[in-house]
């Protein structure tokens, strides 16, 4: 076994410990559906619908999860139960958008330095995972920035700072109440003159209105533009997982404020509702890049779709 291996097998055995909630919420219930049948039946379909829904896959996946099933009874009738999960695991690799062959950290190296805005409510995670984040890029050797762009709160910049110094990157701030957009614009410069290759930049989570929001984040979109045109190259979006629907309804904000191309999904350890994911990825199509399953530097995973689905349906 090489060390590549090794490493993905660490990898799957912290995700499966991350998913661990939905893991046994899911198990559970299918096992007590289909104990003492042979076949999956009418009455089986029904009750995998009632399990998708409590797990907070969505109405509208579930019901394509649930079609794509039943035409595949009608063909092939007297499928058995053992073939369940099976099918399962086809259906929902079908709905989740997501680069499944991407196992690591990286950007591309045509853009730099590639530059993510990180946006998101309140408390869903946003400098959790911009910590985390400059981790790994650095522990891969790229030269990372950040700005601390979430002048509202007053803790939110130290908080950044703090994780800056355990990552060991540079962090570009000011003070409390200054101008997002300002932040924004010094962190590109500061980047460029560093030849930095990552910036990310952390905002605040202010949903008070979409028009708001909408211009909040043009704003320091514009501004960023100055420095380098072609910026945000990432504007990547941070849901709470356990927040279940709500994080579907975030989505539906951000996506009409902003131009979101990637998405984080944090706080899967200790949910039952892990299914979101595959609610948000179908409805949505923007590629889950992210998952966050604790509060440790290091509990951030790249989404893979295989290892996910994997882990979901692995005992
Ligand atoms: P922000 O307001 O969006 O910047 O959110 P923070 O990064 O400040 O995080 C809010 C809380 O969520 C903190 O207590 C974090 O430790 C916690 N948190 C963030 N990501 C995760 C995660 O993946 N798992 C768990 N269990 N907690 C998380
Ligand atoms: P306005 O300040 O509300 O008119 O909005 P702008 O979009 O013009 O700029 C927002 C903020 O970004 C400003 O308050 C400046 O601090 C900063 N900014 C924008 N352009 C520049 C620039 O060319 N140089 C510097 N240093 N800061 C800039
Ligand atoms: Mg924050």
């Amino acid at each position: 076994m090489g060390i590549l291996s090794f490493f993905s097998k660490e990898k799957k055995e912290t995700l499966d410990k991350g998913l661990f909630v939905t893991k046994q919420n899911l198990f559970s219930k299918i096992a007590n559906v289909i104990l003492g049948k042979a076949t999956i039946d009418a009455e089986v379909i029904e009750n995998i619908e009632e399990i998708l829904l409590t797990s907070d896959v969505g109405v509208q996946t579930t019901f394509k999860i649930i079609e794509s099933l039943k035409k595949r009874v009608a063909e092939k009738r007297n499928i058995e139960t053992s073939e369940l999960t099976n099918l399962l695991k086809i259906e929902i690799s079908e709905l989740l958008i997501g680069t499944t062959n991407q196992t690591d950290f990286e950007t591309p190296a045509d853009k730099k330095p590639y530059v993510i805005m990180v946006v998101g409510v309140n408390g869903v995670g946003k400098t959790t995972t911009i910590g985390k984040l400059s981790f790994q890029f650095k522990k891969i050797g790229k030269k990372v920035v950040l700005g601390a762009a979430d002048t509202f709160r007053a803790a939110a910049s130290e908080q950044l700072v703090i994780w800056a110094k355990r990552s060991d990157v540079d962090i570009v701030t000011q003070s409390a109440g200054a101008d997002p957009a300002a932040v924004a614009f010094d962190t590109l410069q500061s980047a460029k003159a560093k030849n930095a290759d990552i910036v990310i930049i952390d905002t605040a989570g202010r949903l008070h209105n979409k028009i708001n929001l909408m211009n909040e984040l043009s704003k320091i979109k514009k501004v960023m533009q100055k420095v380098i045109p072609d910026a945000p190259h990432e504007i990547l979006l941070v849901l709470d997982a356990s927040t279940g629907q709500n994080a579907i309804e975030q989505c539906k904000q951000f996506t009409t404020a902003t131009e979101v191309n990637a998405l984080a999904l944090t706080k899967l350890d200790g949910t039952a509702k892990g299914g979101v994911v595959i609610g948000i990825s179908d409805q949505f199509k923007i590629p889950v890049k992210y998952i966050g399953i604790g509060e440790k530097i290091e509990d951030l995973q790249v989404f893979n779709k295989t290892e996910f689905v994997d882990s979901l349906f692995k005992k």
